[in-house]
């Protein structure tokens, strides 16, 4: 098997083992092989071992994420997330990643390389949950961790966690637009390997995500498969796996994609509407933090996958996201604002007629319900009720 670097833009291809995360043509690079390996047989046989790297639901689909000695993969091991089926669709629950988000899917790859290029330190801009996954990551890889965020921006879980497992937080005085920019900037002038979700390797990761969503579905593959977008790094990956899974015979027809971004953040939604003729920058606000990007860096690559699957992309308001959210958390399992632009995109497109009664639909809830207390609290007050010590209070508050 043979594995390499290839420009989105000019073509130019670049060994796998080269520190690089863009051409020099400033283009986006993709991992390309001269074809794929592996197959649901396989990956099903992993499902009864042991091993580290058999339980990771990343490495489980090892020959076609990346071809390295087993030995030089950093893994906590990652993926292997519940598929609940609620409220009439599936939702996979990416929050249950070892550091609340699908990003350590995308990480444990990009760290593997990482170190395999000899870095000795690693960076991202973030809006949070990557910076947390980076910072875990690195921090068992030995790594020196530097995470640019916007200062203010980040959910109290997130910015927590990245403290906690040892990161240098800078806090740019911007929005996370901002921070990407400056973050490129000096991970090219101080030689420090940026993970952002430019890097090819971090949607490498990410593929797995749909691969086992399929294998949890026996290889039936959904109608729908629905996610946020922000930075677009989640779409470009799913659609390069879902093209991969056709390609190779793991799967006879391709799910098309609904790609939901958040109303106040919404520049792939707009380009979507003049059939992607233009690409646009927004000032991004929007409650749901994980996805408040106006300028996603992924652009290019989306916009391929949306095109390859058929797919849509759709926005929810705040109100809307929040109301979805409600749902999911009520049903038990809850998830952060990002992840409910999912089920308020399903409730949307299904009015609208687009998702069609009988159709099957896979939601993937990105983000733990712990990551973003304060939305919780702020619109849960009313359930908070204080009392004096006393039964009697008890019974006044219970009605
Ligand atoms: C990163 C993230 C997203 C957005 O994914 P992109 O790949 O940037 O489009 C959505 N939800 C959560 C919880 C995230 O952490
Ligand atoms: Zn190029």
């Amino acid at each position: 098997m043979s594995e390499w670097l290839e420009c989105l833009a000019c073509r130019t291809r670049f060994d796998t083992t080269e520190s690089r995360h863009e051409c020099d043509c400033g283009g986006l690079l993709n991992v390309a092989r001269d074809r794929i390996e592996g197959s649901p047989a396989v990956f099903d046989a992993r499902l009864s071992s042991r091993a580290a790297l058999d339980r990771s639901g990343v490495w489980r689909f090892r020959e076609a994420v990346m071809n390295i000695p087993l030995e030089r993969i950093v893994t906590h091991p990652e993926g292997s997330t519940r598929l609940y089926e609620r409220l009439g669709v599936f939702f996979k629950h990416e929050g249950e990643n070892p550091t609340g988000s699908f990003k350590d899917r995308g990480m444990t790859v990009a760290m593997t390389q990482a170190v395999r290029v000899g870095s000795r330190a690693v960076a991202c801009a973030s809006t949070g949950n990557t910076s947390a996954s980076l910072a875990a990551y690195a921090s068992q890889a030995g790594l020196r961790a530097v995470v640019f965020i916007p200062a203010g921006k980040v959910a109290a879980g997130k910015l927590a966690q990245t403290l906690a497992y040892g990161a240098t937080c800078l806090e740019v005085r911007g929005d996370f637009d901002a921070a990407m920019a400056l973050v490129r900037e000096a991970a090219s002038a101080l030689g420090i390997y940026l993970v952002n979700s430019i890097n090819p390797f971090r949607l490498e990761g990410q593929k797995t995500i749909v691969w086992e969503l399929l294998q949890d579905l026996e290889w039936n593959p959904p109608d729908w498969i629905v996610l946020p977008a922000g930075n677009l790094g989640n779409t470009s990956a799913f659609g390069k796996a879902l093209r991969e899974a056709h390609e190779a015979g793991w799967i006879a027809r391709v799910p098309r994609l609904a790609a939901i971004q958040a109303a106040g953040a919404n520049p792939f939604y707009r380009s979507f509407r003049e059939a992607f003729a233009s690409r646009h920058k927004v000032s991004a606000e929007t409650i749901a933090s994980a996805i408040r990007i106006g300028d996603p860096v992924s652009h290019e690559r989306a916009v391929r996958a949306i095109q390859y699957t058929n797919g849509i992309v759709e926005q929810v308001t705040d109100e809307e996201l929040m109301s979805a959210k409600r749902e999911i958390d009520a049903a038990g399992i809850g998830c952060e604002p990002a992840s409910a632009t999912t089920w308020a995109g399903v409730k949307k497109l299904r009015a609208a007629g687009v998702i069609r009664d009988g159709e099957t639909i896979a939601c993937v809830l990105t983000g733990s319900i712990l990551k973003d207390p304060d939305a919780i609290l702020a619109s849960a007050a009313g359930r908070r009720i204080e009392i004096d010590a006393t039964l009697a209070a008890v019974e006044r508050a219970l009605g």
